[in-house]
């Protein structure tokens, strides 16, 4: 693990979160981005070496939809870059983590991702992320 890179934030309404933490950080988000295979819709605020991720659901059952029914709005996930997600996925797996899928895969922000179940982590959903080559 390299550090973390970014905490995920389970939000409601979307444009309302992005007001709240535009005027909490003092910046504007960078980027909206949808990720259809996770069903929804996030927004990047960067503070220094820090990045915030919002999350909304587009979907009615959806992760973050059946986060915020079970826990409310709040932290949903604490995400860490690693330079090689295969490698860190086989590590981890070997020391008796739960992977939330076989193969990493792709995030929001240019990433590849996979998901660590938080029951092995004192209720902590941790997030693998490794930056994709650029495209060209
Ligand atoms: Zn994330």
């Amino acid at each position: 693990m390299i550090q973390i890179e970014h905490i995920g934030i389970a939000v409601k309404d979307l444009q309302a979160a992005e007001d709240v933490y535009a005027r909490l950080l003092g910046v504007a988000p960078y980027k909206r981005e949808a990720v259809e295979s996770e069903g929804v819709t996030t927004s990047f605020f960067r503070t220094g070496p820090n990045k915030i991720e919002l999350l909304e659901s587009t979907q009615p059952d959806g992760p973050i939809a059946k986060s915020i029914a079970k826990r409310g709005e709040g932290i949903h996930h604490i995400a860490f870059a690693v330079e090689d997600i295969r490698r860190e996925m086989a590590r981890l797996k070997a020391a008796g983590f739960t992977l939330l899928s076989e193969e990493p895969k792709p995030g929001a922000d240019n990433k590849l991702v996979c998901f660590i179940h938080p029951k092995d982590a004192n209720g902590v959903l941790v997030e693998l992320c490794q930056e994709r080559s650029v495209q060209p």
